[in-house]
């Protein structure tokens, strides 16, 4: 049997119900455990803002950010099962406020391969505006490119727009 290609994967973590970090911490060790990933790079945790659908809310409790860049033979869809099962393993609860979770894991990219399907859409739709994302990803991959735009000119674009919003 040929051996399966290792293909790049980045994942964006989020945390914030109980223990965060130690949640995050667990979540990479979950994964990095999986003979089908190999974990490359783990960002430092990033305390962000939550963001509603309208908007940031200090209301809410903060989220503890991280991204993760792995190797991987799973494909994307494999990949987003093995996530899930991941956060469900992490008792992800769900609570009365939109978006509080214990533990979010979404994947942002696989090498630049597209999905767009409700189940998965690959590059992930919503990094480009997310700081809690780009920071992490950038302070471990500073050169790297999001659905062919450096993540250093989004993140720029993203402080040019709302300062105080994307600390
Ligand atoms: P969000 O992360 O947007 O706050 P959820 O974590 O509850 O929301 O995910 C909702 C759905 O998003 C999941 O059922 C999953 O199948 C789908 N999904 C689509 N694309 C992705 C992706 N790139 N990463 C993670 N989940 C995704
Ligand atoms: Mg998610």
């Amino acid at each position: 049997m040929p051996e399966p290609v290792a293909r790049r994967a980045v994942i964006a973590l989020g945390s914030n119900l109980g223990q965060r970090h130690e949640t995050l911490d667990s979540a990479v060790a979950a994964l990095s455990e999986l003979s089908q990933i190999t974990v490359q790079a783990v960002s430092p945790v990033h305390e962000t803002v939550a963001v509603s659908l309208d908007g940031p809310d200090p209301e809410r409790p903060r989220f503890a950010n991280a991204v993760a860049v792995v190797t991987t033979t799973l494909t994307p869809e494999q990949l987003l099962a093995q996530l899930q099962r991941t956060e469900r393993e992490h008792h992800r609860v769900r609570h009365e406020r939109w978006g509080d979770r214990t533990l979010d894991l979404d994947l942002i990219d696989y090498e630049g391969e597209t999905r767009a399907s409700t189940a998965l859409t690959i590059p992930h739709p919503r990094a480009a505006e997310r700081a809690f994302v780009l920071e992490p990803w950038a302070d471990i991959e500073p050169e790297a490119v999001l659905a062919g735009t450096p993540i250093r000119q989004l993140l720029e674009k993203l402080r040019a727009q709302s300062p105080e919003e994307t600390r």
